[in-house]
C-alpha cells in the first residue's frame, strides 16, 4: 500500500535543508526524507489493535515542520521518536472488524502499548503527559505518526489500539470528524486558561489551531470580545468569518500600538523602542509559540494576565522582562485527554462532537483537499498559505 514515510537521516537533511533556503520544493524531492513509498500492509502489533482503512487524513502543523525540517538538534522530543515512521496522526477511518467509522486519538500512551496498570497520568486521561512513552508494545513514540513500529495515518490503512478509536455519529461529515483532534488541541488549551469576560481575549496566530480556538472561543465564551492576530490576506478574512471580532496587525510595533489604542492605554516606550503596555488582553493563547510572537504576547499582556502557548516553533533568545514585571502566567498547552467541560469530564472528542451536534461548525478551515498521491501539491500549498490561504489541507488515498 501506499503511505507517506519519513526517513531519517542527517545527511540527506542537510542536502534539503540548504536546497530548500531556496525553494520549499527541496522538501518534497529526494534526496530530502520524507517520500510517498510503496510500504508493506500494516501488521497489527497486539490482538488489541484492530487494522482501520483511511477515509481522510489531515495535515497537521507538525507533519509539515517535520516535512520542512523545521526544528532543531537539541530538541527534546527526539528521545521519544522513532524513525522509520510513516506520517499522520489527524485521520478519519473505517474499522476493518466492526465497519464502523471513528476518529483516532493518536496518543501511544499506557493503553495502546498494552501497560496495565497505567501509569497515573493515563489512569487520569492526561495521556500527553504518558511516563511510558518509550515502553511496551510498539517503539519509542509520542503518538501514531511519528511511531517506527505503528505506522501513521497519511496511508491508505493503519492499526491502532481499540481504546484509540472513537465512533463517529453518522450525523457528521468526514470533513467535521477530521477536525476533532485539532480541535480537541485548541479545546484543551482554552480550558487551561479560560478567558476571563473582563478583558479581551487574544489568539496569536491564523493556522487550524488559531481557526479552531476562535470557533471554539465564540461558542464556549459568546460575550467575550476576541481579537485575533494575523497576517493580512484569506487566512485573516476566514479569522473574521471563524468569529474574531477584529483582526489585528502581526508586525510586532503594529500590534502593540493597535493593542494600546484598544484598550485606551499609554505604551511605554523604553530605550530599545519596543513600547510595551501595563494593560491589554487578559490572556493570550499564542498558536503559533515563536519568539517573536512569545516576546510580543509579553509586551501587550495586562499585568497579571496569561499566556498560553501551543505552539511549537524552534526557541530562540527573546526579550522576557515583562514576565517578571508583570507578573505574568506562562501555560504550555499539549494535546488532549480527559477534558472537564461544565462540570462534565469526558474525552476531548466526546466533547467536539457535543458541540457539533449543538451547533458549532468548524469546517470553513478546511481549505484544501488532495488525493495522497498529490501530497507534494498539497505540502506545497502549505508552503505558500500567504497566498493559497491554506489553513486545513486533507489528504485522501
Ligand atoms: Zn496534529
Ligand atoms: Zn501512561
Amino acid at each position: 500500500m501506499k503511505a507517506l514515510v519519513f526517513r531519517h537521516n542527517f545527511a540527506r537533511e542537510a542536502v534539503a535543508k540548504v536546497r530548500g533556503a531556496l525553494s520549499h520544493r527541496a522538501f518534497v524531492a529526494p534526496p530530502a526524507p520524507t517520500r510517498l513509498e510503496e510500504v508493506p500492509e500494516p501488521v497489527p502489533p497486539a490482538a488489541s489493535w484492530v487494522l482501520c482503512e483511511t477515509a481522510v487524513s489531515g495535515i497537521c502543523g507538525s507533519d509539515t515542520r517535520q516535512i520542512f525540517l523545521n526544528g532543531r538538534l537539541d530538541n527534546p522530543l527526539t528521545a521519544l521518536l522513532s524513525f522509520p515512521h510513516v506520517l499522520g496522526h489527524e485521520v478519519v477511518a473505517r474499522r476493518s472488524d466492526t465497519g464502523e467509522r471513528v476518529v483516532l486519538n493518536p496518543w501511544l500512551s499506557c493503553g495502546p502499548r498494552g501497560i496495565d496498570p497505567p501509569c497515573p497520568a493515563c489512569a487520569e486521561g492526561r495521556y500527553p503527559w504518558c511516563r511510558n512513552f518509550d515502553r511496551g508494545t510498539v517503539s519509542a513514540a509520542l503518538h501514531l505518526g511519528n511511531c517506527a513500529s505503528a505506522p501513521g495515518a497519511h496511508a491508505e490503512r493503519f492499526s491502532a489500539h481499540t481504546g484509540q478509536l472513537f465512533r463517529a455519529p453518522e450525523s457528521v461529515s468526514d470533513e467535521t470528524a477530521v477536525l476533532a483532534d485539532p480541535a480537541s488541541v485548541s479545546l484543551r488549551t482554552i480550558l487551561l486558561h479560560p478567558p476571563d469576560p473582563s478583558a479581551p481575549a487574544l489568539v496569536y496566530g491564523c493556522g487550524t489551531l488559531a481557526a479552531a480556538a476562535v470557533g471554539l472561543l465564540r461558542y464556549l465564551y459568546p460575550d467575550i470580545e476576541l481579537w485575533v492576530v494575523s497576517r493580512p490576506g484569506p487566512r485573516a478574512a476566514l479569522m473574521e468569518r471563524m468569529g474574531a471580532h477584529a483582526v489585528l496587525p502581526s508586525q510586532p510595533e503594529e500590534l502593540v500600538a493597535e493593542v494600546a489604542r484598544r484598550s485606551g492605554v499609554r505604551p511605554l516606550v523604553p530605550w530599545s523602542r519596543h513600547a510595551w503596555l501595563q494593560d491589554g488582553p487578559g490572556v493570550v493563547y499564542d498558536t503559533v509559540g515563536s519568539p517573536e510572537t512569545v516576546e510580543t504576547s509579553m509586551r501587550i499582556l495586562a499585568t497579571g494576565g496569561t499566556l498560553v502557548i501551543s505552539g511549537v516553533e524552534p526557541a530562540k533568545r527573546f526579550e522576557w522582562t515583562p514576565l517578571y514585571f508583570k507578573e505574568l502566567h506562562v501555560i504550555g498547552s499539549n494535546a488532549f485527554g480527559i477534558e472537564e467541560v461544565g462540570g462534565v469530564r469526558k474525552h476531548a472528542f466526546e466533547h467536539y462532537f457535543d458541540f457539533v451536534a449543538d451547533g458549532l461548525d468548524l469546517t470553513p478551515m478546511i481549505t484544501h483537499r488532495f488525493p495522497l498521491r498529490d501530497w507534494k501539491q498539497a505540502i506545497l500549498t502549505i508552503a505558500r498559505r500567504r497566498r493559497t490561504g491554506a489553513v486545513k489541507v486533507l489528504l485522501q488515498p
